[in-house]
């Protein structure tokens, strides 16, 4: 196992600490000798979690780990009609133990940061990244350091980062204020970053590709459609369907489908406009605060995912995601926060614009629980209705 530069292809050894390729600055990717590694689905025996593809994470001693993984995939036929698809699925990441897909990335990078002999790990969030940080730190015994962007981080998320114990720093600025500065700080060589820029963490978030195949009876879907932030996540969930590729498991890969909010949208801008680099946005704004990222530094990895596997990006209003998140929540029982939510916004979009055809299995991945952001519940749902402590009263209201 290796470190390879996407840009120039210069290679590293995996016990370097680097966060890109020092001789061009190019994003890094995990690469194994695939040769030598046994990965077939006979093989895989455990039962369902990140570690049952271990043979294709890049650990070799100890494991940090409480269970991440393992998540179901709801065949979801009323909201399939709803939107007029033949076969929907939804991969609820919203249900592991922190209540998102951030877990399947850290159980494997705070893995490695005891690996490499790291006493501190740190990231910047917009919450849940810090949440899962925090509580993989804590099984581990070392100290996280989280910065997040002051006012702009969900309840339930900052709840978990500081009852886990992590060192919270709420920073006047936005996100990617707060990344360039723990970037800043984690140079120094004193911290060990964990945010998705750090290739063995998507090691970690590749397997939602793995388990998908693997629920399907190691059968891929069409396409796979996801919010997009930073966008680790659509690169890493891409690189585990390209090594079933490579391992005959699956003939064709997914078609990735990126969904970005009107106001933080720079993939799907750069996709749309067929231009090779994306343009930052300088002041990101949505409801779906997961996803308010104006300078998504695996933007790269993520256009190529995109590209090469013939997907698309699509743009929603926070109107349609509310709406989608009261669908998946009214229609399915499948609670989400809002970034979530715009996976399904963006496929109804798509369906809408005749830009798909419905005659697709398609997996939207939602990624984060309903209760990370309460705040958000009571802005766009009915209030409760004051009633007084009489049963004559209450049948008056629910006539
Ligand atoms: C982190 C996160 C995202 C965005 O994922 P990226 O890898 O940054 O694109 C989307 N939804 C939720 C709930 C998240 O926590
Ligand atoms: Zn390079």
């Amino acid at each position: 196992m290796f470190l390879e530069c996407i840009e120039c292809k210069a290679t590293y050894p995996d016990s370097e600490i680097i966060y890109r390729c020092p001789k061009c600055s190019g994003l890094l990717d995990v690469i194994y000798d695939y040769s030598k590694i046994d990965f077939r689905p006979e093989k895989l025996t455990q039962p369902p979690s990140v570690w049952k593809y271990k043979p294709l994470l890049p650990i070799k001693g100890r494991i940090i780990s409480i269970n991440e993984g393992g998540t179901p995939l709801y065949k979801c036929g009323r909201l399939a009609k709803q939107i007029g698809i033949r076969e929907l699925y939804v991969k609820h990441e919203g249900l592991n133990p922190t209540g998102s897909f951030k877990d399947r990335g850290m159980t494997v990078g705070v893995s490695k940061a005891l690996e490499l002999g790291v006493k501190t790990v740190a990231c910047a969030s917009t919450g849940n990244t810090s949440a899962s940080l925090a509580i993989y730190a804590a099984k581990a015994g070392i100290t996280a350091v989280v910065l997040l962007p002051a006012g702009k981080v969900a309840m339930g998320k900052l709840a978990q980062a500081l009852m886990h114990g992590a060192k919270v720093l709420s920073i006047k600025g936005n996100f990617d204020e707060a990344f360039r500065l723990v970037q800043e700080l984690c140079d120094s060589g004193d911290f060990y970053l964990l945010n998705s820029i750090n290739p063995f963490r998507l090691e970690g978030q590749k397997t939602i590709g793995f388990e998908i195949v693997d629920q399907l009876g190691w059968k891929a879907p069409d396409r796979v459609v996801l919010p997009v932030g930073n966008a680790g996540n659509i690169s890493a969930i891409y690189k585990g369907f390209v090594e079933l590729q490579k391992f005959d498991i699956i003939d064709e890969i997914p078609k990735m489908t990126g969904v970005q909010a009107e106001k933080a949208a720079p993939i799907a801008d750069a996709f749309k406009k067929g231009a090779k680099d994306i343009v930052p946005v300088s002041r990101p704004e949505t409801v779906a605060t997961a996803i308010r990222i104006g300078d998504p530094v695996n933007a790269p990895k993520a256009l190529r995912a995109i590209r090469n596997s013939g997907g698309m990006a699509e743009i929603v209003s926070d109107e349609e995601i509310v709406q989608a998140q009261k669908d998946l929540a009214r229609l399915e029982g499948i609670g989400v926060e809002p970034a979530s939510a715009a996976s399904v916004a963006g496929l109804r979009k798509l369906i809408e614009e005749g830009a798909i055809d419905g005659d697709e299995c398609i997996v939207c991945v939602t990624t984060g629980h309903l209760l990370k952001d309460p705040e958000e519940v009571m802005r766009v749902c009915d209030k409760p209705i004051g009633v007084e402590a009489d049963i004559k009263a209450i049948r008056a209201f629910l006539k």
